[in-house]
């Protein structure tokens, strides 16, 4: 086999990519060892949350609103296609249940106002979410949520309308001159990107080692009532996701567990404390589901996007716990730089040779 561009992994990251390359009318093709989505991609939640997840001005809250803005038009593109990816821009809750807190909910709201960012001040959650406790909280209206579960197998469709290869099966053992090594073979590209999300510092010459590290994440899903959770809504300890069929789901866990992809009795009480926590009406709620995946982390909490010091190899990788929100954005920029276009935004403060 021979590309182009081979891309390893079909995440999230590698399906958006190869999508972007080959509307662009590049020869493409993504090597998956398992089926698109197989691991953190179909695991995630879906959090859109540009505004809840950053920690203040810097390239991580750049590349969310970058990546926040081209939501709705990625949502429905993959919607004429005949895929409905659950997006919504429901807004966002955060709760300050604890008196401590609320501290924290200045600082949040005073960092966000002088970046110029919408946020809502609340003294009582339960006016915008009904059975939320009576505390103060923000609300981010342009945060949002789509089904991440349904979006891995939307965008590969996509990409392979547009002309891109997915071959899902082989594993991709190592870089070789000229392209990959793979389990049936080898396969020629004259650009390899690799998009492995939690693995992709297991590929042999690649990175340093801890470049990209598992972090283990519970997802715990309850029987709630559709339409009663309204938005998603965050406490300091976790998070509750609506469903439109009233499934609510939990998260999540932070665990440094290598890649042992078990839950945990544990992992089960901290998300049902959550859930009871923020909408204490769950406390009785059918649990539907359990499930564990693996957060591509970096040493900085920020993606890798670009090239290695191998020439020829690129890196699609590292979202840690926001790949989901970061999908449209990261996927275009990358495009953008492999095929010699001017990036939307500088993209030095994600180069992967920063860890070297
Ligand atoms: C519990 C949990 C909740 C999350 N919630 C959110 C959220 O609400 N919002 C948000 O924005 N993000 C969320 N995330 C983060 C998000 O899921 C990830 O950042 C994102 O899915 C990473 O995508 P990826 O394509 O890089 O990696 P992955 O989805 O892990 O894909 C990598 C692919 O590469 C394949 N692969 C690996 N090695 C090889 C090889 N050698 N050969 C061939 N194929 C290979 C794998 O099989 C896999 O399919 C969450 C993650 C978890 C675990």
């Amino acid at each position: 086999m021979s590309a182009e561009f081979a891309i390893v992994g079909a995440g999230v990251m590698g399906c958006a990519l190869a999508r972007e390359l080959a509307r662009r009318g590049r020869d493409v093709l993504v090597l998956e060892r398992s089926i698109p989505g197989a691991e953190a991609s179909s695991a995630a939640g879906g959090i859109l949350g540009a505004q809840s997840e950053a920690h203040g001005p810097g390239p991580f809250l750049d590349l969310a609103l970058y990546s926040r803005a081209r939501w709705s038009e990625l949502a429905s593109e993959l919607a004429s296609e005949g895929h409905d990816v659950g997006f919504s821009r429901s807004g966002l809750l955060k709760l300050a249940i604890a008196l401590e807190d609320r501290a924290w909910l200045d600082e949040v709201e005073a960092w966000q106002r002088a970046a110029g960012l919408p946020v809502e001040r609340l003294a009582d959650a339960s006016t915008r979410q009904p059975g939320a406790p009576s505390v103060p909280a923000l609300f981010f209206e342009d945060d949002g949520v789509v089904d991440a579960q349904l979006l891995p197998a939307a965008l590969a469709a996509s990409a392979r309308r547009a002309g891109a290869r997915i071959v899902c099966g082989g594993n991709v053992l190592g870089l070789a001159e000229g392209g990959l090594e793979t389990s049936e073979g080898f396969v020629a590209a004259q650009k390899v990107v690799v998009c492995a999300g939690a693995w992709t510092a297991r590929v042999p010459g690649l990175l340093p080692k801890g470049a990209v590290e598992p972090v283990r994440g519970q997802v715990l899903v309850l029987q709630g009532q559709p339409g009663r959770l309204r938005q998603v809504t965050f406490t300091r300890l976790g998070y509750l996701i609506p469903r439109a069929d009233g499934r609510v789901l939990i998260g999540s866990t932070t665990e440094h567990a290598g890649f042992d992809k078990r839950v945990t009795p544990e992992g089960r009480e901290t998300l049902t404390a959550i859930a009871r926590t923020a909408l204490p009406e769950l406390a009785d709620a059918a649990v539907l589901d359990h499930w564990a995946g693996f957060r591509p982390g970096t040493p900085d909490d920020l993606p890798l996007l670009g090239p290695t010091h191998r020439e020829g190899v690129h890196v699609l990788s590292g979202h840690y716990r926001n790949g989901i929100l970061l999908t449209p954005g990261s996927a275009r920029l990358m495009a953008q730089q492999l095929c010699g276009e001017e990036p939307d935004i500088d993209l030095a403060p994600y180069d992967p040779r920063r860890l070297s």
